[in-house]
């Protein structure tokens, strides 16, 4: 294999050919993103670099020698427009660029409004890449009405860091409650209070249906479905995103929730592997796609092993975090198809963990401020082994004598 070629140049694509120079790779690596900057950190666009707290420079997830060090040819601003499998080839406009091997980590877009619902009007924005942020930046400034549309984590995240910058600030979310995809009603409910006693806004089983805007097209107002009217001078649109598949489908490779591969992390087509946000990967008997530092990391790192043969299935660990004002919250496991929460008090003022169960079997574990339960939680998830659940609820119990 004497090139690997990788489409890419965010979390998962670093990773990857960080990894592959660890374990020895010695032949060319080409690494191309079409973003302006070299490989950075996405989280802190939605906490401290967002709140000013965290230098550009720091964002990096290398500083540039490291790719010149590792002899890796970084090709930023650059756009791969097609990739043909059957010639073993990318394309870059008119450039045709050969490979041995192909990895697909093209990450994930975020969903936009539609522009006829006002999706278009300047000063309603994304929240994905430091251009973005670049954009919204100039507009975040005190005194101002944000309007944060959707109550997931970036939504929630974008909306702390605004009222703490003294904007005004409503949440608008369309389910029942906000966190409904990925959370459950317990920890909801402690970021909903946590967000009230900082002053913002959360409308919750509250759709938009349209934003409105003044004769320079900028958005003055939001009309939600129930005929209600907010005023409105910036809006951050937090829906979700979507996997970047749409090299690998127009090159015909198998999607399904995303750029499907094996355990190895191979696509339908040969030589062609993909990881990160944009991959659905098989787990427990289900396909999944994950979107997370952790497992782009993780994801990357066994692509690039299985890369150099080492056909190693991919075992996610699934954890994640999100800051919100003072506090922060650690998620070990997945908690999808849980039937009960059990909430444990943590040991000092705020903390708290709730514990995903199905059956018996413990899934997932939300710790609020409590990294000791978070760190308990995330060993006995690895290990496969569930805590009796009345144990876990009692705070006199020591969670080490429950530990495999
Ligand atoms: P990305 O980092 O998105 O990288 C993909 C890159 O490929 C992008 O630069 C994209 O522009 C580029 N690309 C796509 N198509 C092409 C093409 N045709 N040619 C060239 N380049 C292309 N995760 C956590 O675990 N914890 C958090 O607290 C957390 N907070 C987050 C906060 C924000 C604001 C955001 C946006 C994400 C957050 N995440 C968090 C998620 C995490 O950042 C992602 O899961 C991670 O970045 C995925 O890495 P990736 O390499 O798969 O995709």
């Amino acid at each position: 294999m004497e090139h690997v070629v990788v489409v890419g140049a965010g979390q998962a694509g670093a990773a990857l050919v960080a990894k592959l120079r660890d374990l020895g790779y010695t032949g060319r690596i080409t690494l191309i993103g079409d973003e302006a900057s070299a490989p950075y950190q996405r989280p802190p666009l939605s906490k401290a670099y967002l709140l000013g707290k965290l230098d550009r420079e720091r964002l990096l997830l290398r500083p540039e020698a490291f790719w010149t060090d590792r002899r890796v040819d970084l090709r930023v601003s650059t756009r791969v427009t097609a990739i043909r499998p059957a010639e073993r080839v990318v394309e870059i406009g008119d450039e045709r660029l050969g490979y041995d091997a192909l990895v697909l980590a093209t990450g994930a877009r975020p969903l936009a409004l539609p522009a006829a619902i006002g999706g278009d009007l300047r000063n309603v924005f994304t929240l994905r890449t430091l251009a973005d942020v670049d954009r919204f930046e100039p507009e975040f400034r005190p005194g101002r009405r944000l309007l944060v549309v959707g109550g997931g984590y970036i939504g929630l995240e974008a909306a702390a860091v605004a009222a703490a910058s003294g904007l005004h600030v409503t949440v608008l979310e369309r389910a029942e409650r906000i966190l409904q995809r990925v959370a459950s009603p317990q920890t909801a409910g402690h970021f909903r209070a946590l967000h009230a006693r900082h002053g913002v806004e959360i409308l919750e089983g509250a759709a938009l249906d349209r934003l409105e805007g003044d004769d320079a097209g900028t958005v003055r107002r939001a009309r939600l479905a129930d005929g209600r009217v907010l005023d409105v001078d910036l809006v951050v649109v937090g829906i979700g995103v979507a996997p970047a598949t749409d090299l690998a489908a127009a090159a015909g490779l198998a999607i399904d929730n995303g750029i499907a591969v094996d355990a190895l992390g191979r696509t339908s087509a040969p030589d062609v592997w993909a990881c990160g946000d944009c991959a659905s990967f098989p787990h427990d008997g289900r396909r999944i796609r994950l979107e997370s530092v952790p497992n782009a990391i993780d994801h990357a790192d066994t692509v690039a092993a299985n890369l150099l043969g080492a056909e190693k299935p991919y075992v996610p660990k699934p954890w994640f975090w999100s800051d919100q004002f003072e506090t922060k919250l650690q998620i070990a496991g997945l908690g999808t198809g849980y039937d009960r929460v059990v909430a444990r008090p943590g040991g000092k003022e705020g903390a708290v963990s709730f514990w995903y169960y199905a059956g018996d079997r413990l899934l997932a574990v939300d710790a609020v401020d409590d990294a000791r339960a978070f760190m308990a939680a995330r060993r006995m998830i690895e290990a496969g082994h569930s805590p009796d659940p009345a144990a876990v609820a009692d705070p006199a119990v020591d969670l080490k004598t429950l530990l495999p």
